[in-house]
């Protein structure tokens, strides 16, 4: 794991962040630049950097993510209105931190995907 990191320091309690969930292998936290009513962050706490990064044998870890995904709207109210979940993965993508997360998006209609 990378010491600079920025998403390792926030599982990690290093730096702080609003968390919403967080259980032994996913943390769930506010984007502090948000582009819809809600818009969450899922991290696996393990450092992965890209969804590219994640080996055959752990990706049950994606499965870790999306239980987070699924429990996290249902608390929410988001579940039912419907929501969007995105991952950026390198350059064309504009993947910015290089911790893999997924973005969870709700709480408006966000149109169709250009
Ligand atoms: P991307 O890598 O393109 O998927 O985008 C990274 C996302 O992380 C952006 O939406 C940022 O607003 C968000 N972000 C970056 N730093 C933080 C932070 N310290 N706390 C919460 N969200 C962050
Ligand atoms: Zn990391």
């Amino acid at each position: 794991m990378p010491d600079e990191c920025i998403f390792c320091k926030i599982a990690k309690g290093d730096i702080p962040a609003e968390k919403v969930l967080e259980n032994e292998d996913v943390l769930v936290f506010k984007d502090i630049h948000p582009a819809a009513p809600t818009h969450l962050i899922v991290i696996p706490k393990k450092h992965y950097a890209t969804l590219n990064d994640i080996p055959q044998g752990e990706l049950a870890v994606l499965a870790k993510v999306f239980g987070a995904v699924q429990e996290i709207t249902k608390k929410l109210g988001i579940a039912e209105s419907g929501y969007r979940t995105l991952v950026n993965t390198n350059r064309y993508a504009g993947q910015i931190v290089f911790h893999l997360h997924f973005h969870i998006l709700g709480g408006r209609p966000l149109g169709t995907m250009g």
